[in-house]
């Protein structure tokens, strides 16, 4: 992802945080307003049960209508939908609802402060729950919206393609994307990983999020959305769209020409692994032409539960994983909770820094159990199928936890242990860290979030979080080096490498693999297909010596072309 700083409005653009590639012009359709919310009203006593049932009817019918969705739906679409039901259906809200209107509030009123209560708990939890606030925010207006006997507010149908723009995106909406009607994705709020950006990216289709002010979009309005730039013009002059459709084709058909395994111009082999980050993208990347899972975040499992999987069940999920990518490789990542992943079973709710906290495989130390029957589940997974295992773990700082990780793995019978380096003190002892286990793994989210001690998911701080920071490079580099002089494959893992300039960058610096959403593979593929290995060593040392992060794409566009 390339950004640009966000919220800046030029006279005739908006400009955001970039997210995938690719552009795409088309008509904006707005996600229908939320409904606005009448004066309160004051409710007599005797009509108060009438007037709960009525609010309570309404949230009852937003329940009824997801579920009806999630039944017709499939896969992502379907998940994302029965969560967002349950949490309507919660018995703690429709009791918080009826409580507010015998305590004297109108239905309106009390759907929306009972809402309120809740997004309020969920902001405070922070990270992955704070990120979630839109789904109730949606729920909020649904309801609120069939109460006052309004539209509801949802996915615009305007029968023809557009460009969707929206102040964020609710899972219940953005799971039910058509991608053949949806041009492209812009929206007013949102970070380089929110549920926008993320979905964005596994649809393949360009986005620019965080845009601040969009009441310039109004609904039919043409817009250029470029996802490279991280801009969207407004009333594109024709030839603007004719030239960036015909650069769109081109840049489709360039990847559509290459397939099989990565490598440059000259025959240097660049693994091309997808990540995987829930059962339900499993057939996608299982079909995507690539070498196999080089991040498998198995995350997935844990959360939303209160206690963590058992054995069988998890061996279960990881033979479908394992048996989908027989005879490829799959890089299991041991669990990573803690900062944005909060599992209550596995981290501390009372940290006041839970991204410096006991997060990662800090919290799988200090709760051996849950890191071994994770072990065990993958192992005994691994040896009923034929796909080439390796297994890592997430936010190790030193030597001694790699090594400590890696007698552990090794212990259930797992030749390849590896370390992620997420931490800048990990990149700095790099070497010492690939003595002690097999391969690396850079995770670029967290080492751009550690190295420039700004929140990834701060939408606000994506200037700093631009992994086309040279001190971010610098680390890469580093870490890659150490790998060449230990003999260990050194992976990037993080969304750096979903970026086809930056990854020329990025195995100029000596790195072995890449791993990225499975979308996004093909362009990388196709652009590492035109330069040898001294290019990108070339292209690697214009980005590293670039005073900043926009002059080094800059430098490294110009001189790669
Ligand atoms: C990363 O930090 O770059 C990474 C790949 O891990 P995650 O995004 O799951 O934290
Ligand atoms: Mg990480």
């Amino acid at each position: 992802m390339t950004t640009t700083a966000p919220g800046a409005v030029a006279a005739s653009a908006l400009t955001g945080i970039a997210v995938g590639s690719g552009s795409a012009a088309g008509p904006v359709a707005r996600m229908a307003p939320m409904p606005a919310l009448p004066e309160p009203r004051a409710v007599a006593a005797a009509d108060a049960p009438a007037e709960a049932e009525a609010a309570l009817s309404a949230l009852r019918d937003t329940v009824a209508d997801l579920e009806l969705r999630a039944a017709k739906a499939s896969g992502a679409a379907a998940e994302v939908l029965s969560a967002q039901s349950m949490m309507a259906a919660d018995p703690v809200l429709a009791d918080r609802v009826r409580d507010l209107v015998l305590g004297g509030r109108d239905g309106a009123h009390a759907l929306h402060a009972a809402f309120g209560e809740f997004r309020a708990a969920l902001e405070a939890a922070g990270g992955y729950f704070a990120e979630r606030t839109a789904d109730l925010d949606d729920l909020r207006d649904r309801s609120v919206a069939r109460l006052l006997g309004l539209p509801v507010p949802g996915l615009p149908a305007p029968g023809h393609p557009f460009v969707l723009v929206a102040e964020d995106l609710a899972p219940a909406d953005t799971a039910l994307l058509d991608p053949g009607l949806v041009l492209a994705l812009v929206t007013e709020r949102g970070g380089p990983t929110s549920h926008t950006a993320i979905l964005a990216k596994a649809l393949g289709l360009p986005a620019v999020v965080g845009c601040g002010d969009t009441t310039a979009l109004t609904d039919g309005r043409t817009v250029l959305v470029d996802a490279a730039a991280g801009t969207v013009q407004l009333d594109p002059a024709a030839e603007a769209v004719a030239s960036a459709a015909a650069h769109e084709r081109r840049r489709r058909e360039r990847s559509a020409r290459v397939r099989g395994a990565g490598r440059t111009a000259d025959g240097h082999p660049v693994k091309l692994l997808a990540n995987l980050g829930a059962l339900h993208e499993l057939s996608g990347a299982a079909a995507a032409d690539s070498e196999g899972v080089g991040l498998f975040r198995t995350e997935f499992l844990y959360l939303d539960r209160t206690e963590a999987p058992g054995l069988d069940e998890q061996t279960s999920a990881y033979r479908q994983v394992f048996d989908a990518f027989a005879g490829r490789r799959v890089v299991v990542r041991t669990l990573d909770a803690g900062a944005d992943k909060p599992l209550p079973f596995a981290t501390s709710a009372d940290e006041q820094n839970p991204a410096l906290g006991v997060r990662g495989l800090r919290a799988a130390a200090r709760d051996p159990e849950l890191m071994e029957t994770q072990l065990a589940a993958v192992a005994a997974a691994a040896a009923a199928g034929s796909a080439d295992v390796w297994v890592m773990a997430p936010m190790v700082s030193v030597p001694a936890e790699a090594a400590g990780f890696a007698a552990r793995v090794r212990a259930h019978g797992l030749p390849f242990a590896g370390a992620m380096v997420e931490v800048p003190a990990a990149a700095l002892r790099a070497e010492a860290m690939a003595e002690v286990c097999d391969f690396l793994s850079i995770g670029t989210n967290d080492l751009a979030q550690y190295t420039f001690a700004a929140d990834r998911t701060l939408g606000s701080l994506a200037g700093l979080l631009d992994p086309w920071q040279p001190a971010l490079l610098e680390l890469v580099r580093m870490t890659a080096r150490a790998g060449e002089r230990r003999g260990r494959p050194v992976g990037v893992c993080g969304e750096a490498a979903a970026d086809p300039l930056l990854a020329l960058v990025l195995v100029g610096l000596g790195v072995t693999s890449l791993s990225a959403a499975p979308a996004c593979l093909p362009e990388v593929r196709a652009t590492l297909a035109e330069h040898t290995l001294d290019d990108c060593r070339t292209l690697a040392t214009v980005a590293l010596t670039a005073e900043n992060a926009l002059a080094a794409r800059a430098a490294v566009l110009a001189r790669a072309g």
